[in-house]
Formats: C-alpha cells, structure tokens, sequence
C-alpha cells in the first residue's frame, strides 16, 4: 500500500517537475498531462483497493481476522469442536471465556473508527500475549473475543481471565494526540462434556459476560 502511494506520488511530482521544466504555449499539452495524472492516480486507488481486498480475502482463507491478527470465528469454532471431542474422549478439563470492549461505541465517537479499530488491534496483542501455545484467542465479532482454554479447570479459567481483564486495561492505545485505555468485561465457563456442545457452552459465557455488563462492567463473572 505504502509503495503504490509512493509511486502515485512520484507521478504526481514528475508531472509537475515535467511541467516546470518544459514550458509549452501549447493549449492541449496542460490538459493532457492532468488527464494522465488524473488516470494514473485512479488506477493507483483502484490497485490499493485491489491489493487490501486481496489480502482480507487471503487471510480469512487462512482463518485469520484481518484487522486483529488473531483467529477468525471459523477457526474458534474449528478447534473448539477438535478440544471438546478431545475432553470427551480424554476426561479432560476444558473451559471457554468471551470477552466484550465496554462502551465500545463510545470510543469510535469520541476518538474516531480508525482508534476504534487501533484499540481492537491492540486488545488482542495485549490478551494474546497473555495466552499459553495451547490456547486460541478469536475475534468472533465486533468487540466480542472468544477465548479456548484446553487443560484449564474453573479456577484456572477464573484466575487467567482476571489476569486477561487486567491486561486489556493496562493498554495504552495511542489515537493521533490523545492516548486512551479500554476496558472489557467477561465471562467464563468450564466446557461439560456429558451435556454440553461448543455452542451451548459458548451461550453460557455470553450469559456471564452479560451479567458482568449488567453489574457494572469491567470485571469476569463465571457461570
Ligand atoms: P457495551 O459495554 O454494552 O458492550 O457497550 P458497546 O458500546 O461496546 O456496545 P456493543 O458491544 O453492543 O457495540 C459494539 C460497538 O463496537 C458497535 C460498533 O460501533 C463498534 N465496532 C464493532 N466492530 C468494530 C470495528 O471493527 N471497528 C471499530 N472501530 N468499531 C467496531
Ligand atoms: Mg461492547
């Protein structure tokens, strides 16, 4: 991206440099330069777009979130459902937390979508540098993050998610001139292998984290 703005940038400065350097009386040559630069200039947005397109296109392929980084939804739910056959199978503790950005909307309106998005970027840094290998930290919607914890008991789950909550408001989020910090509320459940599907336990943390929003935000609440 930066390269095609740099080439559409030179164009535009060759132009003017071509302009200055050979003056012409000639009542078509202006007009004709800035329709060269003008189509240039078009089919250097036309490539940006292309190429950002592309790339979205290639990682959600690759089941990553484009704009975070971390997993998309389809991966969450792709190894979710391996973990739970595999805590099933193996009697294993497993537990599931969801995670959603306080006041969200707040921040796009008083700081801009561009910090919004920034914030998002630099939520999932923050809680994925928290994780161990084993666990996968997605991007399921908006500001909703999923987090698996394969080999985790509740009070591991508990303890890790206090630990996430932390992390998240300890960021610093840099917005232009204005630095700011968000908060997140959320919940967290062990997976039940005799009753349970990824669905109904993903269900359960949600309800949790809307207890949490409901008692205040800003905290983990475990059901
Ligand atoms: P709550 O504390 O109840 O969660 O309040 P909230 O304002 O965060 O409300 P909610 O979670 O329902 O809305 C999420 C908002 O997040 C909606 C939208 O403005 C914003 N949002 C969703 N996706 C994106 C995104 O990709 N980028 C940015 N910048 N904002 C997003
Ligand atoms: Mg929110």
């Amino acid at each position: 991206r930066e390269a095609a703005i740099l080439f559409g940038g030179c164009m535009l400065l060759a132009m003017i440099g071509a302009a200055i350097m050979f003056p012409t009386d000639s009542v078509v040559a202006y007009p004709f330069m800035g329709g060269i630069g003008l189509a240039v200039g078009v089919l250097n947005t036309l490539l940006v777009s292309s190429l950002a397109e592309e790339r979205r296109v290639a990682l959600m392929l690759a089941g990553v979130d484009a704009l975070s980084g971390v997993a998309n939804r389809r991966t969450f739910f792709d190894r979710a459902s391996q973990e739970a056959e595999r805590a099933k199978r193996y009697r294993r503790p497993l537990a599931i937390a969801s995670f959603d950005l306080d006041s969200f909307k707040q921040v796009n309106d008083t700081f801009g979508h561009a910090a919004g998005d920034a914030a998002i970027r630099a939520t999932a840094t923050a809680v994925a540098g928290q994780l161990r290998r084993l666990d996968t930290l997605a991007r399921i919607g908006g500001d909703v993050f999923a987090v698996l914890m394969p080999e985790t008991d509740p009070t591991s789950a508990g303890q890790v998610s206090e630990r996430l909550r932390r992390a998240v408001a300890a960021t610093v989020i840099a917005a232009g001139e204005a630095t700011f910090s968000v908060r997140a509320t959320f919940g967290v459940t062990e997976f039940d292998s005799e009753r349970d599907t990824i669905e109904s336990a993903l269900a359960r943390a949600d309800k949790a984290l809307y207890r949490g929003k409901e008692e205040g935000r800003d905290r983990v609440v475990a059901f």
